[in-house]
């Protein structure tokens, strides 16, 4: 069907990813006909450096050349994400001790790129560069310089406690299926959905209480929840693990008070049914509470 189509920023985001995710590329081509253990060496190296860099220069001529304006911004953060994405991996994949940093990396620039992509595929009328939630807010950007500061001095001062194994692995865990929660909200809300809470009612919001939404009120924010936490846990951060604790139930405690006022605005009997019978799914969030 024509109308299912997904919009052009959609397109747009999966191709330029893809371009900058095919910074792998560059330690397997420099490796054809050496040996295939020197392709991660090969990639902090001087060479290497010097070959990411022309890769990152042209593939920013090519979207310049490609896009004007507003979609080649969209094309220059979605070619960021995926170029980081693609740090992630040969990191990740590399004989060093920032193995987990680099599964972080990937978690981090996978998160930004699907939450735009999956607005513009359920709710593109709301599209925006915003969509990528980069410039979330100063909280946001203050908690991730945070966790890179305490990363980087734990592990000069007691690297062994970045080569947990096990607790990283439970972090990409809490990651992945925070992830897969999130993306399955808001892929059933559909256009109901969205980074802004809504105070007026549009005429096509309906409410859902469906799919993941029969088992709790807020799986979107849940997924958000479990998924940052998990950063942390993977980092292996203790500090962060309790900031981002705190910090985030606070901002679900009080963005979900604000969003159910307006949703029994919208939706009356409906919605306090719905909130009798379904937990939020955050720990001791209870949500709006009605008197009586
Ligand atoms: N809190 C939900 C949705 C977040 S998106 C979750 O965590 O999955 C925010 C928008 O979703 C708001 O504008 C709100 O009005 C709308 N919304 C929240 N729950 C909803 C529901 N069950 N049905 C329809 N819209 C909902």
């Amino acid at each position: 069907m024509a109308g299912n189509k997904l919009v052009l920023e959609g397109r747009i985001c999966i191709f330029s990813f893809f371009l900058g995710l095919g910074v792998v590329l560059v330690p397997l081509l420099a490796a054809v006909g050496s040996h295939l253990d020197w392709v991660f060496d090969y990639f902090t190296g001087i060479n290497g450096k010097i070959a990411i860099a022309i890769y990152i220069g042209s593939v920013n001529g090519l979207l310049l050349i490609m896009y004007r304006g507003p979609l080649y911004k969209v094309a220059v953060r979605a070619c960021f994400l995926g170029f980081s994405f693609g740090c992630g991996l040969l990191i990740s994949f590399g004989e060093t001790t920032w193995t987990h940093f680099g599964w972080y990396m990937c978690s981090l620039s996978f998160f930004h790129y699907s939450e735009y992509l999956v607005t513009a595929i359920i709710n593109p009328r709301s599209l925006s560069l915003d969509s990528f939630l980069l410039n979330h807010s100063v909280e946001y950007t203050v908690a991730a310089l945070s966790s890179w500061v305490e990363f980087t001095v734990e592990k000069l001062l007691f690297p062994e406690l970045k080569q947990l194994s096990w607790v990283s692995l439970v972090g990409l865990i809490m990651v992945l299926c925070g992830e897969c929660l999130r993306k399955s909200a808001m892929l059933t809300a559909g256009s109901n959905f969205n980074h802004i809470v809504q105070n007026e009612k549009a005429q096509s919001h309906v409410l859902v209480t469906s799919g993941v939404y029969s088992c709790c009120r807020h799986p979107s924010y849940v997924g958000w929840f479990y998924w940052s936490i998990g950063t942390q846990v993977m980092l292996c951060n203790p500090i962060c693990v309790l900031g981002y604790l705190f910090a985030s139930w606070r901002f679900f405690r009080e963005r979900i008070e604000e969003e159910e006022i307006s949703l029994i605005h919208f939706f009356g009997d409906e919605y306090l049914d719905y909130k009798q019978r379904v937990p939020t799914g955050l720990p001791f969030i209870p949500g709006i509470r009605m008197q009586s």
